[in-house]
């Protein structure tokens, strides 16, 4: 049976990421025999998880029908929350994004309140696509916090709002939708889409950094995203660099603590209150709360304190990006969040840090890429997470005979 569903899934994964894209490619690629391949495309064909799609260019013989993943087949609920707002979604099961939507939310006003905004998005999108509950294939989730993969919980830690800790949200949100629940940290879920669908698509080794308020990042090695022992590596922004900031991990001198976002406003708002930068003494006069927008302008405008403080979180953020570069050797670094968007001296102090602190044959074809577009990133990654693990031999044996993947793939 289990030889069986491997090679099952492995007819459907050829199929799904159009490797393979009718029976005499699959006998190619998997070297599998011709009555064996026949009958595994026959299964899926009556499954309708597969179904044939235009005429393959003949190559001599009778042309056949492509094959293809049945993406309409059902539906992927994604969530991608951040500290302060979230995104919705709807995608097929190609991951393809079907519908969508932004909503301003606190994500520490706890799950009744976040989830209950959540699963009210998710019934409208639905409807308006014209889909049923019994559409829905799975749940991906993307939380600013660890999780443990394994168990679908929070791992509680210092990003992991209280009214979060101990809060079962695979059960809940399962029995809700009678759909498989699978969710990870953000930083994780944005190298997935990334690896998948974005930017990093052609590579196996990179690292995704979020620099924004926090400082995470996510990484992907061998093609494969790496979550660490209890789901909580990539923690890059707890890196010590010294210095007696405090840190929101209790800790002193963390990366975050002295070159993230927060830490940056909390310098800036110090020297406007102290008069040290007329500037940002100007904006708060103003009555303008600040955010990083002001010290990108700052520093154009020639402010001391915000070039100062842009060039000292490109420097300290390059310097923690080295040490991870030194030991993982990646082929790209992936800049996203707020702080890369600070413009040209946050990159150049970033970049020079980076290259200094690094062994050269180590960056001798290091790409760097800035991107800011981590919110489509994040659903994209939270369809493909639900649909990676799905189609996995071990699941597809749970749900194949009956027909779509449910709650009760989680039991036993
Ligand atoms: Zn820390």
């Amino acid at each position: 049976m289990v030889g069986e569903l491997d090679s099952l899934s492995a007819v459907l994964d050829l199929i799904r990421t159009g490797e393979a894209k009718g029976r005499p490619d699959l006998q190619r690629v998997t070297g599998l025999g011709r009555g064996l391949i026949s009958e595994r495309v026959n299964q899926l064909l009556r499954s309708t998880i597969v179904v044939e799609g235009d005429l393959s260019a003949s190559t001599g013989g009778r042309a056949a029908r492509e094959l293809e993943l049945n993406a309409g087949g059902g539906v992927v609920l994604v969530y991608y929350a951040q500290l302060r707002h979230f995104l919705v979604g709807v995608t097929d099961l190609s991951g393809k994004v079907l519908a969508s939507h932004h909503e301003i939310c606190d994500f520490g006003m706890g799950p009744e309140h976040v989830l209950g905004l959540v699963e009210g998005r998710w019934h409208e999108m639905l409807a308006e696509l014209g889909r049923s509950a019994s559409d829905i294939w799975g749940i991906g989730v993307g939380v600013p916090a660890h999780s443990n993969f394994e168990s679908g919980t929070f791992v509680d830690s210092p990003s992991l709002p209280a009214n979060w800790s101990g809060y079962p949200l695979r059960r809940a949100l399962s029995a809700k939708f009678d759909a498989p629940v699978w969710l990870e940290t953000c930083d994780n879920v944005l190298a997935l889409g990334a690896l998948r669908t974005g930017v990093a698509r052609r590579q196996s080794n990179f690292v995704y950094l979020t620099a924004d308020l926090a400082v995470g990042c996510g990484i992907v090695s061998d093609g494969r995203v790496m979550r660490g022992a209890q789901g909580a590596a990539g923690n890059i922004g707890h890196i010590t660099i010294g210095g007696d900031a405090l840190c929101r991990c209790g800790r002193r001198g963390c990366l975050e603590a002295v070159a993230g976002g927060e830490a940056l406003l909390r310098e800036a708002e110090a020297a406007g209150r102290s008069r040290e930068s007329r500037y940002f003494a100007e904006r708060l006069d103003s009555g303008a709360a600040l955010n990083i927008r002001d010290l990108a302008i700052g520093a154009r405008q020639g402010d001391e304190i915000s070039q100062q403080l842009v060039a000292m979180s490109g420097t300290t953020i390059g310097m923690a990006l080295a040490a991870t570069i030194n030991v993982l050797n990646p082929a790209m670094v992936v800049a996203d969040g707020c702080l890369p968007q600070l413009g040209d001296l946050f990159l150049a102090s970033m970049r020079e840090a980076i290259y200094r602190h690094s062994l050269p044959f180590v960056t001798r074809e290091l790409a760097i890429v800035v991107v800011d577009q981590s919110d489509q990133t994040g659903l994209a990654g939270a369809a493909q997470m639900v649909l990676d693990e799905i189609f996995l031999p071990s699941c597809l044996a749970k749900w194949f005979e009956t027909g779509r993947p449910t709650a009760a793939i989680h039991q036993g």
